[in-house]
């Protein structure tokens, strides 16, 4: 994609009246340098390779693709978990690109991150009182101790746990539980921008709904922008407005979540769509298999880097030239030389 690429221009459906993105990411670029052993020559692994996207307040991004394809490392480079290679974040209308960590950290408490396992992500040596109210402690938003253990109290209560909880560790609550103190945590700093990591692939079915309607209702009431990273479709499709497909580090399609799952365009993109089932019964979808394995970051392939396993791919075009994201209808943008 292009670092040029106008996505930031676009205004989402979640607030047609927000003039200003919270977000706004331009040709991020984040690459891991790997050296096996002193006599070998340093590799670069693409994770992320010039990714452009906006993201309104209230708003939720979807970001699907395959496990390796680079979402979690995207995620981590916007929040500056990673330092960027290359490329631009911009937070509330600051470039936060290269601030240091100390600078960055009165903004840290309005851009948070849940993570996919609430097994390991929550300490375990740490009651829940003092998991969600390290936060509160760091960022000095409660004047006395009483003060924050009632914000802790409300936060419990606020996800869905009851306040008499608050001395218990980690161990003592179920996986669907725990992410709800991952999501208290996350929500006691009063974040404008989340990033949700995988936040319900560890859980339970039957659990996953209560934590996403749960995220959808905290969304309706307090503004707060996602960035939703999940593999499940269905699950994105449900959190959110618009949907950002990630193929090897790049961004190849991206459209309001409606259009994408009516019509995509991008091959990756339909053969992704066409392993969803359709919940009539009897009814099924014509299956696009993918064939052989997501290429190695490593030594991603020239032209366009879906050219190997695309059966639409033409020779001396899709091997050679690497496709620019266009915009194809209004806010429909698709990285592929032959998508109309
Ligand atoms: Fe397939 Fe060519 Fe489009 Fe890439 S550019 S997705 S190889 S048709």
């Amino acid at each position: 994609m292009s670092s040029a690429e106008p996505v930031a221009e676009k205004k989402p459906s979640a607030d047609k009246k927000a003039a200003e993105p919270l977000l706004e990411v331009q040709g991020l670029t984040k690459h891991f340098v790997q050296r096996r052993g002193l006599l070998t020559r340093a590799e670069v692994l693409r994770a992320v390779d010039g990714v452009s996207f906006a993201l309104f307040p209230g708003e939720t991004l979807g970001l699907v693709g395959e496990s390796g394809c680079g979402k979690s490392t995207l995620g981590r480079t916007v929040l500056r978990l990673y330092d960027p290679t290359a490329g631009r974040i911009r937070f509330e209308g600051k470039d936060i690109t290269t601030l240091s960590q100390s600078a960055l950290r009165p903004m840290r408490r309005h851009m948070q991150i849940i993570f996919q396992d609430p097994y390991s992500s929550l300490n375990p040596r740490m009651t829940v009182r003092d998991i969600v109210g390290e936060a509160i402690r760091i960022h000095e938003l409660a004047r006395t101790r009483s003060d924050e253990e009632q914000c802790v109290a409300d936060l419990l209560k606020r996800v869905g746990l009851r306040p008499d909880q608050m001395s218990r560790y980690p161990h003592e609550f179920s996986g669907g539980q725990r992410q709800r103190i991952g999501i208290a945590r996350a929500l006691a700093v009063e974040p404008r921008f989340i990033v949700a990591d995988e936040p319900v692939s560890a859980l339970d079915v039957s659990i996953q709904a209560q934590i996403v309607n749960l995220l959808r209702d905290l969304q309706d009431e307090l503004k707060i922008a996602y960035l939703f990273i999940a593999h499940d479709l269905k699950v994105v499709e449900y959190m959110s407005h618009r949907v950002a497909v990630m193929y090897l580090g790049r961004i190849v399609e991206i459209a309001d979540s409606s259009r994408l799952y009516d019509g995509p365009k991008h091959p990756y993109t339909r053969a992704l769509m066409s392993a969803i089932p359709i919940p009539e019964p009897g009814k099924k979808r014509l299956r696009i298999l993918l064939e052989g394995d997501v290429p190695s970051p490593l030594n991603p392939p020239a032209g366009c880097t879906f050219h190997p396993r695309c059966s639409m791919a033409e020779k001396g075009l899709c091997d050679k030239t690497s496709p620019e994201l266009r915009e194809l209808a209004d806010g429909h943008w698709v990285s592929c030389h032959l998508a109309e």
